[in-house]
This record gives structure tokens, sequence and C-alpha cells, in this order.
């Protein structure tokens, strides 16, 4: 008999035998055995599997004949969060797989095991799995694509709430460090001295007035925002103080970038105020014509659903893929609750999102 439809049970067992590893960013000895799991299940394909390690964190990749650049890369993360003893243990109820790790992405994982195997000889696909994604991706995700994977485009199943809600848009990240510096003397005699926080006070009030006001926004909150999140400075209520230093974290949308909002942001500054930037982290913007975007519709259209392009204001691995202009494609099946006491993933959606990617990876690569 030939099968076409992924095996829902295989997907379930594999997704329970993962949960049961309790792999969290504080134990990468179970990160490692995660992957010596998923390896198992690679054994019997042509795959060539390597692993890595960067910092202590270790990752899979496993391609056809060691490429290092597949068509289409899937990506998925086996840490996950801190959690009670007894989330480890997986529970099915109401038709829902319940555990750490269920949704977030234990079983996104299972489902690309899955279709590796089915796949991997008569489609252009590779897997890359990584165990930091929780704690920044940069021993992960980012340190595979440094060294020299790449593809025309990746599917990471880590972000949204069910099948259709595609997250083709993801905000970019920049905290910016205003400086002010002044000259100290005593509160009796201020105009011996300058005061860096009345400098920084009024550097705030410009940095702020770039930026639209949030009540203004339109619904979906899809602009450049900027929230001052720290201030210090001065010692003491009787000394002018010399230095003050006040953080923003300022997230963008896709028709701005972190080089020009930093012009932006110094070119309005007073004097004594300097910008400088402190944390980057990139955005990923797929275009709404993007043709793997387009087939990846079309492929949540075959099971009877309706796709939608949604907005994230968090990140994810998914960025480091932006970063490198690779559309990546990230929806995840119908689950809830991640990092907390009930995350959930519907079996039933699993089924349909393992027929949905294999319809897409049909599509695009065989
Ligand atoms: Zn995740």
């Amino acid at each position: 008999m030939i099968r076409d439809m992924p095996d829902i049970n295989e997907i379930l067992k594999i997704s329970q035998d993962l949960i049961r590893i309790k792999s969290t960013k504080d134990r990468p000895q179970d990160i490692g055995l995660c992957l010596d799991y998923a390896e198992k299940c690679l054994k019997d394909t042509s795959l060539t599997i390597k692993r890595f390690e960067s910092n202590g964190v270790p990752s899979l990749v496993a391609t056809k004949s060691g490429t290092k650049a597949p068509k289409i890369f899937l990506n998925g993360h086996l840490d996950v969060i801190e959690a009670h003893d007894k989330q480890f243990e997986p529970k099915i109820e109401d038709g829902k797989l319940i555990a750490r790790g269920a949704s977030d992405m234990k079983s996104a994982v299972a489902i690309m095991l899955v279709l590796m195997k089915e796949l991997h000889t008569t489609h252009d696909i590779g897997l890359m799995l990584v165990g930091d994604e929780e704690s920044g991706g940069f021993n992960g995700t980012k340190y595979l694509l440094d060294q020299g994977y790449t593809c025309q485009a990746a599917i990471i199943p880590d972000g949204g709430t069910a099948i259709q809600n595609i997250m083709h848009k993801a905000k970019g990240a920049m905290w910016v460090e205003l400086t002010a510096t002044g000259q100290a003397a005593h509160a009796s005699r201020p105009w011996q001295g300058e005061n860096a926080i009345n400098k920084l006070l009024l550097a705030i009030d410009r940095v702020h007035n770039l930026f639209l006001n949030p009540t203004k926004h339109s619904d979906d909150h899809w602009a450049t925002t900027c929230n001052i999140g720290n201030i210090r400075g001065g010692d003491s209520a009787n000394v002018v103080p010399s230095h003050a230093v006040a953080v923003c974290d300022i997230r963008h949308i896709e028709n701005d970038n972190q080089q020009s909002i930093l012009r932006r942001i110094q070119n309005s500054l007073p004097d004594g105020v300097t910008a400088k930037q402190t944390v980057e982290v990139e955005s990923l913007f797929v275009k709404d014509d993007d043709p793997y975007l387009i087939a990846y519709q079309e492929a949540i259209r075959s099971i009877g659903r309706e796709p939608r392009l949604c907005l994230d204001h968090g990140a994810s691995d998914a960025r480091f893929f932006g970063a490198r202009g690779i559309p990546t494609l990230i929806s995840v099946p119908d689950s809830g609750g991640n990092h907390t006491e009930n995350e959930w993933v519907s079996i039933n959606a699993l089924e349909d999102f393992a027929k949905m990617l294999k319809y897409f990876l049909n599509k695009i690569t065989k």
C-alpha cells in the first residue's frame, strides 16, 4: 500500500518520547538526548547527519549527501522552558496533547522528522534541530547559518496559534543608550555646574517625539515604537549630576532600518548627549508576493482552511534567516498555553499540519 498520509500515531509517539526528556536550557545533556533520539529516527535514511556544539549548546543538521544548501530547511528547537516534573509526562485529553513542549515545539519537530524520513529521497529538503531558541538562538540557528548553511526558504513552526495564521512579519528590535554628560557642582550653586539630568530629560523628550504616540497607531499597532525603559543618574539631591543615562527599546517595522533610526535619534539630541546602540535583534519580513508564501497559503487552502497573514510583535529564530534575506514561513498546529502550565496542541491539527506541510513540499521541491 502506498502511504500518502503522514502517520499520526508515529507523530504522537515521537512527540511523547521527546516530551519525556526534560530538555530545559540548564540541561544541555538532555537537549543532546533529544538529538540522539532524532538521529535514531533518521537512522534508516540516506541522510547525512552532522552534530554541532557551540558554547555547550548541541544542534543537528540532516541533509542529503551533507549539502549545506538544500532548497528548503525545516527548523525546530528542542529546548523547552522550565516546568514542573508532572508537565514532562504527556497527557491526552479531549483530543489534545498536553505537556511542556507539546506546542512549543516538540510535536512540530516530530512532524518534521516523519516528513524528512518520508520525503528525503525525492525532495530537496534539510532539517535543522537546535537547542537554544528560548535563550536567544545564537548558539543554535545563528551558529549553524554562520557555518555556511543556507536555503531558498525556511519552515519554522514556532509562532502563532493555528495552522492558517502565518506570522509573516516580525518587528526588529534595538536598544539605544542615551548618555548625558555635565559638570558636577554643589546644589547650592547650580550655576557653577551643568546638570546632566536636565540634558537627558530634554533628550528623552525629543527622542519620544520622533515616534508616533502608541495611542494614535492603527488597530494592529504595526508601527515603529519606542519605550524608554530605564533611567539612571545623579548621586544625591544636593549635587548637580555630571552623568545620566536612559535606555530606549525600539521595535521597528519593515519601512524602517536600525541605522536610520539611530541617525534620527542622534540628529535630535541636544549638546552634551550621545546615543549608542547596545542591542540589535534582526527582523523578519516576508513580502506578500513571495512565491514561497503564496505556495504555503495554497497548502493551507488544501486542508480546507483560509490562510491569514499575521504580524508578530516578538522575535524567534526566524529572524536569523530574515537577516540573510531568506523567506521564512511560520505557522503552527492549533495550540495554546505556551510557557504556561497548560500547554497543549490539538491532535487533529497535528495531522492537518503534516498534510499541509507535505502538500507545500510536494509543490515546491518535488
Ligand atoms: Zn518555540
